[in-house]
């Protein structure tokens, strides 16, 4: 089974991601984290993405489509994957259209998360993250059980990304306002694309996520 979260930076993605890989084993396949990985790393491509990153615009369709299928060259998704962050534009939409068909594979679904402009601001400004294991934290709405202390993995150090700031959260809306919420209108053509309210808790949001995998299994 092949997924799409799609949503503004914020949304929910990577959290409802983490836990659909949990529980079925579907691959969470996150650009951003591929592309945070490649600057920390130090490559070619993340020496290019950091200034695009920092300033809230998208890396360009060639790179990310790139990063993108030699991903799915690896053997560990067979169960399929959750893309996250992935596409962006309609030239990424049209490429993975083609990848899929190119191993017999389709979408299942596209599920647009829903969340208010403020929510969002809020959430990105309070996101941060396990640095050991990659879990995602939030100041407030989802604060680790004992405070500076990892969950998942007893981890004591935490990372917050450059680009989590109010100036750059609203150019990042603007851009997904821009270029990504086209994709939309392209996916509800297509038939796969199902609303969900990503203002809700998280485990509300898990739950109409559960009930949309339902309803595409049959
Ligand atoms: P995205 O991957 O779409 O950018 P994240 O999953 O990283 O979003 O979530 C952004 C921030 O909001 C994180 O700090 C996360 O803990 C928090 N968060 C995620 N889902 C919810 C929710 N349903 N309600 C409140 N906070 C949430
Ligand atoms: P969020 O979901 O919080 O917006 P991401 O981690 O998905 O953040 O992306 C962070 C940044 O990485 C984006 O602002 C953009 O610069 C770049 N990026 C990630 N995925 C893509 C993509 N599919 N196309 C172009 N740029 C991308
Ligand atoms: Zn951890």
């Amino acid at each position: 089974m092949n997924i799409i979260l799609l949503g503004p930076p914020g949304a929910g993605k990577g959290t409802q991601a983490k836990i659909l890989e949990e529980k079925h084993g579907l691959k969470q396949l996150s650009t951003g984290d591929m592309l945070r990985a490649a600057v920390a790393a130090g490559s070619e491509i993340g020496l290019k993405a950091k200034a695009i990153m920092d300033r809230g615009d998208l890396v360009s369709d060639d790179v990310i489509v790139g990063i993108v299928a030699e991903r799915m060259d690896k053997p560990d998704i067979q169960k399929g994957v959750t893309f996250d962050g992935f596409p962006r534009t309609p030239a990424q939409a049209g490429a993975l259209d083609k990848m899929l068909a190119g191993r017999n594979e389709k979408l299942d679904a596209v599920i647009e998360m829903k969340v208010d402009d403020e929510a969002l601001v809020k959430r990105i400004s309070g996101r941060f993250t396990c640095a050991s294991c990659g879990k995602g934290y939030h100041d407030t709405f989802a604060p680790p059980k004992m405070a500076g202390v990892c969950d998942n993995c007893g981890g004591t150090a935490f990372t917050r990304r450059p680009d989590d700031n109010e100036k750059t959260v609203r150019d990042r809306l603007a851009v997904y306002n821009k270029q990504t919420a086209p994709l939309v209108e392209y996916y509800a053509s297509k038939g796969n694309l199902h609303v969900i309210d990503g203002m809700a808790g998280i485990a509300q949001v898990t739950g109409a996520v559960e009930a949309v995998l339902k309803k595409v299994k049959g």
